[in-house]
């Protein structure tokens, strides 16, 4: 049967972009459906405006180191209808390069709402299409828990619209999301809270790192409040917001930011019309080669519900489109040794196992830990500290874990998640110069194991 495309890919972001475009490059009739904004989440409502408000809420600790460099700004005031704005227009740029990008590989752009009919047909604004393969890539969606007064939480997508700076922030959550915008309001100049209903935030990475960071960010004056959970938010006649927890408290807010994690993107997407399966966890279920239930249909990115990051999207993307177009070159994605940065203030940044998990894998480890105050900090009043800390094979002196908390930690990262993925050992870091003076240098010169 001849098909309209040999490939339809549904959602124009991270994953489905790249799978288009080398699809498209590989020779195939590739088309692309997007309803909201090109380049999907992480250009538009995640990595990048996020990295750029994070880059806008240093300024606060910049602008005050720089009087120990012997620099006197005066009245600096901060503007965040300004920030909003002139990321607005960057993001604005990114989403004509996306069209560029498409359009210049050759793939037929559709900017509307796409619906599955059948194993090979997609609905877009009344018309049908046919193709060979049926690509969703349609990301994923800010969850909110129902509580009396959800209605009133803001969530990342709105965030990075908001008109004013809020005085008083709430951030219910502890993962990535809540963490880094806890440190974007509180570096903005907002009151702000991080309510957590665990123990410690960060659940998963490594524990020094975990402890390292709270530590950190409440000395920058961010109020870290655990085993905390919000039971029920009203909206009060000033306008504001009163949450009251589940121990009883009550504490006012102009905003209560919810970051509790992301479902599946599957509005009106006619799944289950068409017989795609879901996991326990209601993403859609695929196999190792990304083929739904159904198997001219694939599915790739936070959809799927593996891995949630950028690169890993852009990576089953490429997967994708080398096995149906060009095999020669298909290899699998690798999910192990994953780097990974959270851009709170100060940044975090991980690559292979914390401490924790080697332990639990039956590693016997030695541990190396390096404390200390960065460079740039030392003439101001600055109490920042960093760490970094090596996870190593006892037995094999395999480097399996390297993690940071400190300026640059996601850029220094990079570098040794190369050292990692080529299997250095304890003695390849040992024998490796450093470059001085950096922070980084520390990576390579930590000789007393912190534990055994
Ligand atoms: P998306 O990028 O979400 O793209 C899906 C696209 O499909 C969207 O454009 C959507 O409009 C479209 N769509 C949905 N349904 C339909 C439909 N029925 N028809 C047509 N189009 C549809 N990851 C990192 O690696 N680093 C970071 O620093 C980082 N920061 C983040 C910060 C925030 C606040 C958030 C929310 C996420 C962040 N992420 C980060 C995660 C990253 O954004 C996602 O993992 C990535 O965007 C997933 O790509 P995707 O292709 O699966 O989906
Ligand atoms: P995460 O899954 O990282 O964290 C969700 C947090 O919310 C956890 O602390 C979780 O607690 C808590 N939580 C979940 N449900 C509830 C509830 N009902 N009540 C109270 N708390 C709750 O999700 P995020 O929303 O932060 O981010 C989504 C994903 O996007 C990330 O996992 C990551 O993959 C990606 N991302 C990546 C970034 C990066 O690379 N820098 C930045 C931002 C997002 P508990 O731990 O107890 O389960």
């Amino acid at each position: 049967m001849a098909y309209d495309f040999d490939l339809f890919v549904i959602g124009a972001g991270s994953g489905g972009v790249r799978a288009a475009r080398f699809a498209a490059g590989f020779g195939a009739r590739v088309a692309v459906a997007e309803s909201r904004y090109l380049g999907g989440t992480c250009v538009n409502v995640g990595c990048v405006p996020k990295k750029l408000l994070v880059y806008g809420a240093h300024y606060a600790e910049d602008l005050g180191q720089a009087q120990g460099y012997g620099w006197t700004i005066d009245g600096a005031t901060f503007d965040w209808k300004t920030l909003i704005a002139n990321k607005d227009r960057e993001i604005q740029r990114l989403n004509g390069i996306y069209r560029s990008i498409l359009l210049d590989s050759g793939v037929t752009l559709l900017q509307a709402h796409a619906r599955l009919v059948d194993a090979h047909t997609v609905e877009v604004a009344g018309k049908h299409y046919s193709a060979e393969h049926i690509l969703i890539a349609t990301g994923g969606w800010p969850h909110v828990p129902e509580i009396p007064g959800c209605e009133h939480a803001t969530t990342s997508n709105e965030a990075f619209y908001l008109e004013a700076l809020p005085r008083r922030v709430l951030v219910v959550g502890g993962g990535y999301i809540a963490v880094e915008f806890a440190s974007i309001f509180h570096g903005c100049g907002a009151d702000t809270k991080l309510l957590y209903r665990g123990e410690l935030f960060l659940r998963g990475f490594d524990g020094s790192l975990r402890d390292h960071l709270k530590d950190e960010m409440i000395k920058k004056g961010v109020d870290l409040q655990f085993n905390a959970d919000i039971a029920r938010i009203d909206r009060q006649a000033d306008d504001s917001l009163l949450a009251t927890l589940a121990d009883g408290r009550t504490l006012e807010a102009d905003c209560i930011f919810y970051a509790t994690g992301r479902r599946p993107m599957l509005d009106n997407l006619g799944l289950a019309e068409v017989g795609i399966e879901l996991d326990k966890r209601g993403y859609i279920s695929v196999d190792d080669e990304y083929r739904a239930s159904v198997p001219s249909i694939l599915a790739i990115g936070d959809v799927i519900g593996r891995v949630q990051l950028t690169p890993v999207a852009l990576a089953e993307g490429m997967a994708v489109a080398r096995r149906l177009f060009k095999p020669e070159q298909y290899r699998k994605v690798d999910y192990t040794t994953i780097p990974t940065a959270v851009f709170s203030l100060p940044n975090m940044a991980t690559v292979g196992l914390t401490e924790e998990q080697a332990r639990e894998q039956g590693h016997k480890v030695r541990v190396y830990e390096s404390r200390f105050r960065p460079m740039k900090l030392t003439m101001t009043d600055s109490l920042e500290r960093s760490l970094m800390k090596l996870v190593v094979d006892a037995e094999t002196d395999r480097v399996l874990g390297c993690h940071m908390a400190g300026p640059d930690a996601g850029e220094i990262m990079q570098g040794l998640a190369v050292a990692l993925k080529a299997g250095a050992t304890k003695q390849v870091f040992d024998e490796t110069l450093g470059i001085h003076p950096t922070a980084a240098e520390e990576f390579v010169t930590m000789r007393t194991p912190a534990a055994i």
